[in-house]
């Protein structure tokens, strides 16, 4: 075909570089390579036998059919009771909206709210796809930058400076993908007092990571009063449940703008799958596994520790998710006397080749230093990873150019 036919919309986008990583490791895996993928963010644990059976059951009594479009009452109601008791956080069913997983609630929220020209400040680093889907709406996207030194968290003042008069939305998680980073309740307070200050400005918090989550709490934005009818929870099974393939997420908004996305996800998919919807809604009155979050801390301690090890890596220490997010950047410029490392993407494509090992350049992510690790993996598999990292850039440490 032509492709000059296709829209400029698709023309314009990436590819999810989180996806296309992981494809890349699953062909070179198919081909009988033995590579180590760490590209994905996907907990390697299978979901819970009991949610499992939950699903099955499901099936068993006739689960079977399209559910109401913003998801099945027994879902929104486990919803919210889990914001109750998890958060503090009163919602009635009317608030809630069931979403095929967190990425649609987003991309939801975001053509519910933008019109052409909208600003949306962007904490970077940020997730690839948030960059992707704000474009999707004809929405512009305003990055502020927080590096290392900050351990990767915007702070009042650059979010002040950030807001002009057409901010619409501000989007970040916390715990964050790609950087692990989770804000403290008192840097949350500063967020706020800014934002208060600005009245027509919605938050979108992506609280996908939640649960897993090494700090003593997790606060969310829409716990200060004076915000909560502005902030849009998004939420979700995939990460804290074990469950990214059954494709259930949720947004918590005031009842406007939770109305307005159920249009939306009327018109492009109906509702979240059914089945799935019966098994989240049993996973969500059970509540936290916590034996998948303490394996992911045991992991993580492990981890900084070999990369830090690695000559040239900047390591901070985050408390959330199942990532690293390391400044590679001493390695730019640098030869082994076959390959060169220009910047985060050919650093990881070299990494994929010489030491078959799967990550994701920072570049995507709005941090063109760094790499991204997902540890959700065994430990052996991680001294594995680490300890092939290191031998493969040693030679890039001797020869410079
Ligand atoms: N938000 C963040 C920060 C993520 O890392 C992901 C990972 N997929 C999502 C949203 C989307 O999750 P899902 O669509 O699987 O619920
Ligand atoms: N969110 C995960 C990641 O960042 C899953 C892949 C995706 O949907 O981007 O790797």
């Amino acid at each position: 075909m032509d492709t000059s036919l296709l829209s400029k919309r698709v023309k314009v986008m990436p590819e999810s570089a989180t996806l296309q990583m992981a494809q890349m490791a699953r062909d070179l895996k198919e081909q009988g390579k033995d590579v180590i993928n760490m590209s994905l963010g996907e907990p390697d644990f299978g979901t819970p036998e009991d949610i499992k059976d939950a699903a099955k059951k499901a099936l068993d009594d006739g689960y079977t059919k399209y559910t109401p479009v913003p998801g099945l009452p027994l879902l929104r109601e486990a919803i919210v009771n889990k914001l109750k008791r998890d958060n503090n956080l009163d919602y009635n069913i009317n608030q809630i909206v069931v979403t095929n997983g967190a990425k649609q609630a987003i991309a939801n929220v975001c053509l519910a709210m933008l019109d052409p020209g909208d600003e949306v400040v962007l904490f970077a680093p940020y997730w690839v796809s948030y960059d992707s889907i704000i474009k999707i709406a004809d929405g512009v996207p305003v990055e502020v930058y927080a590096g290392i030194e900050q351990d990767f968290k915007v702070n009042a003042r650059q979010l002040r400076d950030a807001i002009t008069d057409k901010t619409k939305l501000i989007l970040f998680s916390s715990p964050s993908n790609p950087t692990g980073s989770v804000y403290t309740y008192e840097e949350y307070e500063e967020l706020a007092k800014v934002l208060k200050d600005f009245p027509n400005v919605h938050i979108i918090s992506d609280e996908i990571y939640e649960y897993i989550n090494f700090s003593a709490n997790h606060t969310s934005l829409a716990s200060f009063d004076f915000l909560k009818d502005r902030v849009i929870i998004i939420n979700g099974m995939s990460k804290g449940f074990a469950m990214t393939g059954w494709r259930i997420g949720y947004m918590a908004a005031n009842e406007a703008i939770a109305k307005s996305c159920v249009k939306i996800q009327g018109q492009f998919t109906s509702a979240a799958n059914s089945i799935s919807q019966v098994a989240a809604a049993y996973a969500l009155d059970h509540g936290i596994y916590p034996e998948m979050s303490e394996k992911f801390n045991a992991r993580r301690k492990v981890f900084i520790k070999l990369l830090k090890e690695i000559p040239g890596f900047k390591v901070n220490e985050p408390l959330g998710a199942f990532y690293l997010f390391p400044d590679i950047s001493y390695y730019f410029g640098k030869s082994n006397g076959v390959d060169t490392i220009t910047d985060s993407v050919s650093f990881a494509e070299i990494l994929l080749k010489n030491a078959l090992v799967a990550t994701v350049p920072g570049k995507p992510f709005g941090a063109p230093d760094c790499l991204r690790f997902s540890y959700a993996t065994s430990i052996e598999i991680i001294e594995e990873a680490a300890s092939r990292v290191k031998t493969c850039l040693k030679e890039f440490n001797i020869k410079k150019l």
